[in-house]
């Protein structure tokens, strides 16, 4: 089912129309043309799909065992496996990420999402907590949270599904979910993915739709129990203001400036091919993106003269071709952003050093393309040292020791991801114990895995996704006191 062209929301098991009717077109990255028209939800939609997710929690999915719950989300990893191949071109279609990275990360994390995570829903154990009092047995339940609100961005639409939906479901939660409206496609598939895995109607519910309308919905409702939101920090913060509504306990996935380190004493090869896949890996625009190249002084020369040259080799053009390794960024606005930070480079006297512009090739001509951008900027308080850019802009700057480098990677208000290369064991512990951020990663980096603890220190999120951590965010704790053999305490006479 690729190349669809209208497309309705998923609610209570069902593709249907908006209520309103309306309806937003989806645009091919590398075209800019209209290749799918979307039902648009509104407040009425939000709301029945609220109601379908509660139904089903109260209902066939809150009754399942969690070995049941487990078997399901195999199902759905074996579905999304065997369908892969054309789910992998409808998202490189639709996100602009060559074809190539699609099958072999997001496609292949997406299944190991929802296989990790149908072993989770097994494993998911309270306590037995030694009681300070004789003949009684207290113990806790982890116990499902009822319906999770799901917001997600347009930069990986097919993984954050699986990261979003497997822990909470494997809990044994119910979701409504709102895929981005730039990129609402490979999240309907796997909706309908679940339904062809005989998940109960309800279980998954998937409403594209404007953020300012129906994330904001999902934010402040009151028949929601808990929101996911992964996006800017400044929605996240509306996020956690519209949460104080009923108390959700929102999980925050937000931002990153990540700082990547090549220390005088780094393999030089490894760090080089490590440092191009942390900066332009999905055109730059992640979240774990290796955005602030640090090099120490005495192998500058050397490192910035190997890592432009296979900058230059990177091939830029149609996702869906093979060999492409940078396709076009996902939308026009967000073209116009990257670009302008080019601008903002030149007027704060950063150096471009490669990039910086369109690619000016007939095949890339009607793409929201940009080069690769590669900006010396010897100032870490420079603006493109401090904000997102979220594209494939990265900067470089110098360093002359390890103080040095500690401050700066430290010197911004994210701290999401964080690496660095060095062939020092005592440094590299030493180091990484430093860092302010969620993740380090040490001669590596943007590792991920879904027994690995995910998200952000500072500005960059609450909470953290994957491994056990996650079902502490999906589950609460119930203690349960069994006085089998217990006197209750005397009333004062
Ligand atoms: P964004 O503007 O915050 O949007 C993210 C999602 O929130 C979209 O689905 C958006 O809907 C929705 N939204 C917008 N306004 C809302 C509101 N008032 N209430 C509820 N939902 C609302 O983020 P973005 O610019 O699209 O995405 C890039 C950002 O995400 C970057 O900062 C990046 O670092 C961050 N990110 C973080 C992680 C992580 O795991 N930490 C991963 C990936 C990306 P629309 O469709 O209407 O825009
Ligand atoms: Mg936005």
């Amino acid at each position: 089912m690729t190349d669809v062209e209208e497309r309705g929301l998923f609610i209570d098991g069902k593709f249907v129309p908006s209520e309103s009717g309306a309806t937003f077109p989806v645009f091919n990255p590398h075209t800019d043309e209209v290749f799918s028209k979307v039902a648009q939800a509104g407040e009425a939609d939000a709301e029945a799909a609220i109601d379908a997710a509660r139904a089903a929690f109260d209902g066939p999915w809150g009754a399942l065992t969690p070995k049941d719950r487990g078997k399901f989300l195999l199902k759905l990893a074996r579905i999304i496996q065997e369908e892969g191949e054309s789910l992998a071109r409808l998202e490189a279609k639709n996100t602009g990420h060559p074809i190539h990275d699609v099958r072999r990360f997001d496609l292949v994390r997406t299944v190991d999402w929802f296989e990790y995570f149908a072993g989770m829903a097994t494993k998911i154990q309270g306590d037995v907590i030694p009681s300070s009092f004789k003949g009684v047995l207290n113990y806790t339940l982890r116990e499902p949270l009822g319906v999770v609100g799901q917001i997600v961005p347009w930069n990986f639409p097919l993984m954050f599904v699986a990261w979003n939906v497997a822990p909470a479901l494997a809990a044994g939660n119910t979701v409504v979910l709102k895929p981005a409206e730039y990129t609402p496609l490979s999240a309907l598939e796997v909706a309908r993915m679940a339904q062809k895995a005989g998940i109960p109607a309800g279980t998954i519910n998937v409403i594209p739709g404007k953020g300012s309308v129906v994330g904001a919905l999902l934010a402040r409702h009151p028949g929601v129990d808990k929101i996911c939101f992964t996006g800017s920090v400044e929605v996240g913060k509306q996020i956690i203001q519209a949460s104080a509504s009923n108390l959700k306990k929102p999980l925050l996935e937000l931002g990153g400036k990540g700082p990547n380190v090549i220390f005088e004493d780094a393999d030089l090869d490894a760090a080089v091919q490590g440092s191009l896949f942390a900066a332009y890996h999905n055109q730059g625009q992640a979240c774990i993106a290796g955005s602030r190249l640090l090099v120490h002084e005495s192998i500058w020369d050397a490192f910035v003269k190997r890592f432009t040259e296979r900058v230059r080799s990177i091939r830029i053009g149609d996702p869906l071709e093979e060999t492409t390794q940078l396709g076009p960024l996902t939308s026009k606005d967000h073209q116009k952003k990257v670009l302008g930070y080019v601008d903002v480079a030149k007027g704060e006297g950063a150096q471009i050093l490669f990039g910086g512009r369109v690619p000016g090739t007939p095949e890339t001509a009607r793409g929201y393309y940009v080069q690769p951008t590669l900006v010396r900027a010897d100032n870490p308080k420079m603006r493109v040292c401090q904000e997102e850019v979220f594209g494939p802009f990265i900067t470089i700057t110098p360093f002359i020791d390890d103080q040095a480098a500690v401050d700066m990677a430290n010197g911004v208000p994210y701290g999401l991801g964080a690496g660095f290369w060095t062939r020092d064991l005592r440094r590299a512990h030493r180091i990484a114990a430093q860092l302010k951020a969620g993740m380090v990663w040490v001669n590596s980096y943007k590792l991920v895995d879904p027994a690995s603890p995910f998200g952000g220190s500072k500005m960059s999120g609450m909470g953290r996704e994957f491994g056990f951590e996650t079902m502490r965010e999906y589950t609460q704790v119930k203690s349960v006191w069994i006085g089998y053999d217990f006197q209750p305490w005397k009333w004062p006479e």
